[in-house]
């Protein structure tokens, strides 16, 4: 299984480094980050494989690239096409008002001959989703915003069917010890290293006796002072960078 950071920093992208989005085999997207189309590229990738996309919660820094991947799906995607038909599934709370008010954007009403009709899978606390190969299991995680108050969030836990390769992602999440349940003993965890302070979530990873840690959502600027924060409680603990690559 590959997982490739196409971004990783705070709400706004920094040059050179976009925000939340990871992809894994390169066909499924956690998250979009700002512009998953031009990260593809980057990449050499064609947006049009891309199978799915599975959503952490619904804050903009983490869907406004959607708008983009349903766009070129539409324009390049030849009818009938799987490219046609992406799933997308996230906390079923707002996914399916974010993903019409995408489609109202880009104007399907008016340019029918670009519209494409994605496969919602909403999804809550313990639902699995089967995506291209992977085996995605849904939790609960504690996120909660500004005046928003606690936002729908979920982490999930990753499997290869083919290999029985696994990962974990806490998504956005406020110190939440119930991550290291539904993490136990996995080869990589990737964490929240914003909303939880670096040392609660290598903590975590330490509880949740993972093979390696990488935290995420911080800009690179912050990357040694996570770090120093970390490695004290879990010493195999990296922070992401842009395009950070990891074979399981
Ligand atoms: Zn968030
Ligand atoms: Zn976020």
């Amino acid at each position: 299984m590959k997982i490739t950071f196409l971004g990783h920093t705070s709400c706004v992208p920094d040059v050179g480094a976009d925000t939340s989005c990871l992809l894994v085999n390169d066909r499924v997207l956690f998250d979009t980050g700002w512009a998953p189309v031009l990260r593809l590229r980057e990449l050499g990738i064609d947006p049009l494989t891309i199978a799915g996309v599975v959503f952490s919660h619904m804050h903009q820094d983490h869907y406004l690239g959607l708008v983009q991947l349903m766009f070129i799906c539409g324009l390049q995607g030849k009818p009938g096409s799987a490219s046609r038909t992406p799933t997308i599934a996230g906390p079923g709370e707002h996914l399916g008002e974010v993903v019409e008010a995408c489609g109202n954007y880009l104007q399907f009403a008016r340019f029918p001959e670009c519209a494409i009709e994605p496969e919602l899978r909403p999804l809550s606390d313990g639902d699995v989703l089967e995506l291209a190969g992977l085996r995605i299991e849904a939790h609960a995680v504690h996120h909660v915003s500004g005046r928003h108050g606690v936002e729908p969030a979920l982490g999930y836990r990753v499997k290869e069917v083919a290999t029985g390769a696994e990962f974990a992602f806490s998504g956005d999440t406020h110190p939440f010890p119930p991550v290291a349940e539904f993490a136990r003993g996995v080869p990589l965890l990737i964490h929240d290293g914003a909303h939880t302070p670096p040392e609660d979530g290598a903590a975590v990873a330490r509880e949740a006796n993972v093979g390696r840690l990488v935290l995420t959502h911080s800009p690179e600027a912050r990357r040694e002072d996570v770090l120093a924060r970390a490695r004290p409680v879990f010493p195999l603990t990296d922070a992401a960078t842009q395009f950070m690559t990891i074979e399981l």
